[in-house]
């Protein structure tokens, strides 16, 4: 059967699988033959819509990264400051010569450290670059007063993704911490430090320690635990060998009076295991810190050490990046909106910004009556809902105001050392921004990045330019495919403001109970029944989605395309409806949703998304919200007791 015709204008029927039927698997039945002609490229871990477009965006970044490496600009201009940058990153042969030089005081100063007051001491020159021994710290809204910014204590200091990896023991595990151990032997090796394998087993060792009190991703969401205001004071006397308030006078954090302490648990124990451990292993955590965190603006043999472990071992991934794509990835992390602002001149117009917003409206629009409608919400929190709903504010394709470089200075040394200089640029902007007020510009995400996000903390919805592109959002294609696509992005950041963690929050982002007791049960009663449909989704031989570290992206996912849907439905009242192509709009809206997660990985990617990532593997992000939805099963007639479709009484509805 075949659903997309060969004259569709937007669909391409080769892409879907005319042999699968649409009631046994959507998801295969609109991808399938787009997966069986895109096996994973040996130089990415998967390849999926997200990839398609990013890519997209990189080779237009290329040129324009090349045209300022070769014209430059004003001093200072973003032209002047990328193109520096961009030029430094391709200069292979300068970056060999450099050798170890640009990181040099810093290794000296980390393989000389006695104590662990000297690594203490070390710590705010390790953190400004990047490097994330012991602990880590951000500036953010107040969760308590949205308008001003305050300091959050975090945990850190493992090179693992996470702390599972450390305390698993199954033989997987058990082999993915041996070959930890060898890679992280190898850059000991390399950066001269003695006895190698030993200090390499004893990083291990120090790190597992350290994982002990370290919260899962599970139990970073859960608000409970995160959320814990302290006096500085306080905290420094829970764990005094930590030295907080001098740690935190040296980075530049001056007059903290107060904190939110992630985990307190984790800098209680963190003192004790730091104090215990022997100076060889503080000097070998430091130095293995140091040149992670450093490794890709090294000579390749670092280089590519770090990739051997972290993208083929741990990702799967076969062959590293081209150059320019990998000093491209570096320059949107540490430059992001300078970059962007190359970007947006070329590749996102006025309108479709305009275009953008107004479906952002109906989007907004259309989850009031979702609200108003619930069946399991008394009037009282209907109305906290609303209330926070109207609270939203949106944040389209790239800033109302770039962010100020003033002050970042890119000299002619090595590549490594304007990164260094970078990175030290943003943490003391971080650090700075304690002694001001929240700034309503803020970017969290550099505009050309394929992504998008919630803020609780902001109560805002942010799409950048860079997914405001096909298959997301095509100018020329039917309203029902950009609703099936950016529409149920759309839908989805609004979500996240009524999902496990964002409903925690309200209109202001204040961490805040707005919820009725009954209400508050009901919303968690429904959540479990979304946690146990995902929980129980096998990806390999013995691993499932883990239902509680995706709920909130699972309960956006399905609110998401809730949404979308009624927006499209509102659209189509205005503007009239047609089909296209033999398909009916809500066909269309159901065919452009599930391409957008069509999504090929290697096994080892898998594994490691499915045990760090908050987002379910993409074929459930389409079939496990479409299971739910009557709405697609009317579109398709398909027939109660269809695989695709989970009983009635077994749906989970939300929002
Ligand atoms: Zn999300």
């Amino acid at each position: 059967m075949t659903l997309v015709r060969p004259d569709d204008p937007v669909f391409n029927a080769a892409d879907s699988d005319p042999d699968v039927d649409p009631a046994v698997d959507f998801y295969r039945h609109v991808n399938g033959g787009w997966i069986d002609a895109n096996p994973v490229p040996p130089e990415y871990s998967r390849w999926a819509a997200f990839e398609e477009v990013r890519t997209r965006n990189e080779e237009l970044l290329q040129r324009l990264l090349e045209r300022a490496a070769a014209d430059g600009g004003a001093a200072g201009s973003p032209e002047d400051l990328v193109g520096r940058y961009y030029a430094a990153g391709m200069e292979e042969e300068r970056i060999a010569a450099a050798g170890l030089d640009p990181i040099r005081s810093l290794l000296d100063a980390a393989s000389s450290i006695g104590s662990v007051d000297d690594l203490l001491d070390l710590l705010p020159a390790l953190h400004e670059i990047g490097a994330g021994p012991a602990f880590g710290i951000s500036v953010i809204p107040d969760f308590d007063d949205s308008s001003a910014n305050l300091l959050y204590l975090d945990q850190s200091g493992l090179g693992l993704p996470e702390r599972d990896y450390y305390t698993r023991d199954d033989d997987a595990s058990v082999t993915l911490r041996t070959q930890y151990v060898e890679h992280l032997a190898k850059m000991l090796e390399l950066a001269g430090q003695p006895n190698a394998p030993e200090a390499a087993a004893a990083v291990l060792e120090l790190e597992t320690a350290i994982a002990q009190p370290c919260y899962t991703n599970t139990q970073l969401r859960d608000m409970d635990l995160v959320i814990n205001r302290r006096t500085l004071e306080a905290v420094a006397a829970s764990a005094p060998r930590l030295r907080l308030p001098a740690y935190l006078e040296n980075v530049g954090a001056h007059g903290v009076e107060e904190v939110n302490v992630e985990n307190p648990g984790f800098f209680e124990a963190l003192h004790e295991i730091l104090a215990a451990a022997e100076p060889a292993t503080l000097r070998a955590y430091a130095v293995s810190h140091l040149l992670r965190a450093t490794a890709s603006s090294l000579p390749s043999e670092f280089e590519s050490e770090q990739f051997r472990f972290y993208g083929t071992i741990l990702g799967g991934q076969q062959e590293q990046k081209p150059r320019w794509k990998r000093v491209l990835r570096a320059a949107t992390a540490e430059i992001g909106q300078l970059v962007a602002q190359l970007y947006v001149a070329e590749a996102f117009s006025e309108e479709a910004k305009t275009r953008a917003l107004a479906m952002v409206d109906h989007l907004l629009s259309a989850m009031g009556p979702s609200i108003r409608n619930l069946d399991w919400m008394t009037d009282e929190t209907k109305e906290a809902a609303l209330s926070k709903l109207s609270g939203f504010t949106p944040k389209i394709g790239y800033p109302d105001e770039w962010r100020d470089y003033t002050g970042l200075e890119f000299g002619d040394g090595p590549f490594a050392e304007l990164r260094l200089a970078a990175r030290r640029f943003e943490h003391a902007r971080q650090v700075r921004k304690l002694q001001e007020p929240v700034d309503p510009h803020e970017w969290s995400m550099a505009p050309h990045e394929v992504n998008a996000y919630y803020h609780p903390l902001r109560n805002e919805i942010v799409f950048p330019a860079g997914i405001l592109q096909p298959p997301f959002f095509d100018e020329h294609a039917d309203d029902a495919v950009n609703y099936g696509g950016i529409g149920a992005v759309i839908g989805h950041e609004i979500t996240h403001g009524f999902d496990d963690m964002g409903s925690r929050f309200d209109a202001e982002g204040h961490f805040r109970n707005w919820w009725t007791p009954n209400d508050r049960e009901e919303f968690e009663r429904r959540a479990d029944v979304v946690a146990d449909q995902y929980g129980d989704y096998r990806v390999l031989d013995e691993l499932n989605v883990n239902g509680r570290l995706t709920l909130g992206e699972n309960i956006a996912d399905l609110g998401g395309v809730t949404i979308a849907y009624s927006a499209l439905q509102e659209a189509l009242d205005e503007d009239g409806r047609s089909d296209v192509a033999g398909l009916t709009p809500e066909q269309r809206f159901f065919i452009s949703n599930a391409r957008v997660w069509r999504s090929v990985e290697t096994d080892e990617y898998m594994r490691l998304r499915v045990t760090t990532d908050p987002h379910s593997p993409p074929e459930f992000r389409c079939n496990g919200v479409m299971a739910n939805l009557q709405e697609f099963a009317d579109a398709f007639d398909v027939a109660e007791g269809a695989p695709m479709m989970r009983p009635v009484a077994q749906r989970a509805k939300i929002w």
